[in-house]
């Protein structure tokens, strides 16, 4: 239990990376559960099916604009960390809006990780 504030959280994975996404959730549950979770629509479903007990918000799907939202967010100053594990081996339809989405985390230096090594390394460091 920490007595920090809560954090923001975004949660987003790349259809093939859910799976991989799911575990490293169910990995930290313990540590996210105190924070405000927020995913992208079919990457939520899959985290709340494969977490029992999760509690997080949705936006849009990613390729219908989700992504933008969490941008948005990111802009309004609204999320503190960003984890989104990308799939670089697959063609996305909605690839600029990924680009805009971590060049928004770039613009507001807020952690930022794409794969589960780096978003390891920031629960390890104790962001939370
Ligand atoms: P999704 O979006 O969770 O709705 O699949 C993620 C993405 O940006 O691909």
């Amino acid at each position: 239990m920490t007595t920090a504030e809560p954090k923001r959280i975004a949660l987003i994975a790349h259809d093939q990376k859910k799976p991989m996404l799911a575990n490293w959730v169910t990995q930290w549950a313990d540590s996210l559960k105190d924070h405000s979770l927020y995913a992208t629509e079919t990457t939520g479903g899959v985290l709340k099916e494969k977490v029992p007990g999760l509690s997080l918000h949705t936006t849009r799907s990613g390729p219908l604009g989700g992504d933008q939202q969490i941008g948005a967010m990111i802009a309004e100053e609204a999320i503190d960390l960003l984890i989104f594990f990308t799939d670089p081996l697959s063609p996305h339809p909605h690839d600029v809006d990924v680009k805009a989405l971590s060049r928004l985390a770039v613009v507001y230096d807020i952690p930022a990780a794409y794969s589960p090594a780096t978003a390891d390394l920031i629960m390890q460091a104790g962001y939370l």
